[in-house]
């Protein structure tokens, strides 16, 4: 089986549409994938299955737990109505961050409107990565690192957070939204943070983790699957593409993960 159940499109900060996703991915011979926007799960509804792949519908979101992590939805009711509400405060709460950012880059003395953000945007969801095409296009930086390096990492002059929910929250959004929570990329949580959060995964409503991703060592996907199979949890895979705001990436480009991710996916495909 060949899978990845990471993936990003045009609703988000990804290169592709859903339908250009889908395409590639047959192209490529997957055999199921997942679409996971930041903060929004619309883009499902855009994909005209005619491929024969498996396609699930998906969402990353983003929480809070002693600082960022991202929790991913499998197989969700992308129209369910309180996750449908969640998305359009993010998009609210995201918009007025990019404001604020535009004050912030007006006062470090670089001119950037709403407009030619959200001219980057094809969909809702208004992200740093958008600012950083704006900066890289007039000229303010030579790629998207290095925009993000000098203006909009955490620890950079123009940065401004905005709000999430909590870990728990978040779980509770995609259970009851039928799907099947997933902790993502949990290699890039540092290391107080997992201790803290991994004897708490099960109780939170977590079904499994991502424990292969292209940020992670082999180690740590080793480690990983160790510890999801002796907590009771699934283990996934997914490549987090998005294009070009990761260009080194590719779609479907993870594939370390072995017979327990089989025994995953087989449990994901599962009507709960
Ligand atoms: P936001 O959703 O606005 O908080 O922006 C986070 C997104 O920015 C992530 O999902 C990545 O796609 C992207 N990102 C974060 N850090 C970097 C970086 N150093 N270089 C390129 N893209 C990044
Ligand atoms: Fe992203
Ligand atoms: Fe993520
Ligand atoms: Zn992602």
């Amino acid at each position: 089986m060949k899978l990845d159940l990471h993936i990003h499109t045009t609703y988000s900060d990804g290169l592709l549409t859903p339908q250009q996703v889908v395409e590639q991915a047959k192209a490529i011979g997957l055999n199921t994938i997942a679409i996971t926007d930041h903060d929004e799960c619309r883009g499902f509804g855009d994909v005209k299955d005619e491929t024969g792949i498996n396609i699930i519908a998906g969402i990353e979101l983003s929480a809070n737990f002693f600082g960022e992590v991202h929790v991913i939805g499998l197989g969700i009711d992308w129209q369910n109505k309180n996750l449908l509400a969640h998305v359009e405060s993010q998009l609210q709460s995201r918009r007025r961050r990019a404001e604020a950012m535009v004050l912030k880059f007006r006062d470090n003395g670089i001119e950037i409107s709403m407009d030619e953000v959200m001219d980057e945007c094809k969909g809702e969801v208004l992200g740093r990565p958008h600012f950083a095409e704006v900066l890289v296009k007039k000229g303010h930086a030579n790629s998207t690192k290095q925009a993000f390096a000098q203006y909009l990492n955490k620890d950079a002059k123009c940065f401004v957070a905005r709000g999430k929910v909590d870990i728990t929250q978040a779980a509770k959004l995609i259970n009851d939204a039928g799907g099947k929570t997933v902790l993502a990329h949990p290699g890039l949580i540092s290391g107080t943070n997992w201790n803290a959060l991994s004897t708490q995964l099960i109780e939170f409503g977590f079904w499994g983790i991502e424990a292969y991703h292209p940020a992670h060592t082999n180690g740590q996907c080793r480690a990983f699957l160790s510890f999801a199979k002796a907590n009771g949890l699934y283990v996934t895979s997914g490549s987090d593409f998005h294009g070009s705001a990761k260009p080194a990436v590719q779609i479907g480009q993870e594939h370390r993960g072995g017979k327990y991710l089989f025994t995953s996916a087989a449990a994901l495909s599962e009507k709960s």
